[in-house]
């Protein structure tokens, strides 16, 4: 049978990021993809012009009416905009804590937007972190979170990880894109244990959606069944695959996006 899989995300028009990236990923990864809107964006592959939070109480509804009507078998959230929608989130998830929940903590672009009020932040940490089955930030996420400097090698990256595990989700995937170097090292703290993934740093502008993108592949591979462990490599070796076909498109002039 074929999986279902939910994400609350924000609109990236030009398809790159987003529930759009999503959307590609779940099909991508053999599963059914499904979308809750949080928030508009008027943006391109050069940058994100402004943004439309969609009001908290129809975010509620969107996930309510999935919820009553359709098995969902793993949750993505991305970007949720502000507190409000943190707070809806949060409480419309809280009955289904039994599924898979991906949370992607999006706070700026790659072009340096916000695409989450500052004043959120605690929402986000006191509301939906305890909620999540595995944590994603990268290394300026996980530091924002923690109110900490950004990591500057694996040791740090390893004892963010496990103070931001401390704060609810049950695992925390750490991701060491941003350390610079050959490698681009990501670190997993669960219950079992501390688990570092490798994978050759790929030098490409093409970087528009990655985030949103290894998190609905891991939300996909979660649904499936799959041990966290695995739904990591997966998701790694999937986005890795994807950013070396981005070549193949011809999207804009700014940030490209991976080709599915
Ligand atoms: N737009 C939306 C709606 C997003 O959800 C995200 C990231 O999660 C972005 C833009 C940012 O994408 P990037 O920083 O990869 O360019």
């Amino acid at each position: 049978m074929i999986c279902n899989v939910l994400s609350i995300a924000g609109s990236d028009p030009s398809g790159g990021a987003g529930v759009q990236a999503d959307l590609k990923t779940c099909s991508a990864r053999a599963t059914y993809g499904m979308a809750v809107l949080t928030a508009l964006t008027a943006q391109n592959t050069q940058g994100v012009s402004s943004v439309h939070a969609v009001p908290a109480d129809f975010v509620a509804e969107q996930i309510g009416m999935i919820f009553a009507d359709i098995r969902v078998d793993a949750v993505k959230i991305g970007m949720i905009a502000n507190a409000p929608i943190a707070e809806a989130v949060a409480n419309a998830l809280l009955p289904h804590c039994g599924i898979p929940i991906v949370l992607d903590p999006v706070m700026i672009a790659k072009g340096g937007a916000a695409l989450l009020d500052v004043e959120a932040i605690d929402f986000l940490k006191t509301r939906l972190l305890p909620l999540a089955t595995l944590l994603t930030p990268n290394l300026p996420e996980a530091a924002a979170l923690l109110g900490e400097p950004v990591a500057g090698t694996r040791d740090a990256m390893e004892r963010q990880a496990e103070k931001l595990r401390g704060l609810g989700p049950s695992a925390v995937l750490v991701k060491g894109g941003h350390l610079g170097g050959m490698q681009s090292p990501d670190v997993l703290v669960s219950e079992s244990g501390i688990t570092w993934f490798e994978a050759p740093r790929v030098p490409t502008k093409n970087t528009h959606g990655t985030g949103c993108t290894l998190s609905s592949a891991l939300a996909a591979e979660l649904a499936k069944g799959g041990s966290l462990e695995a739904a990591v490599a997966t998701a790694k070796d999937y986005l890795a695959a994807a950013v070396a076909k981005a070549g193949t498109l011809s999207v804009g002039s700014g940030h490209g996006p991976v080709q599915h």
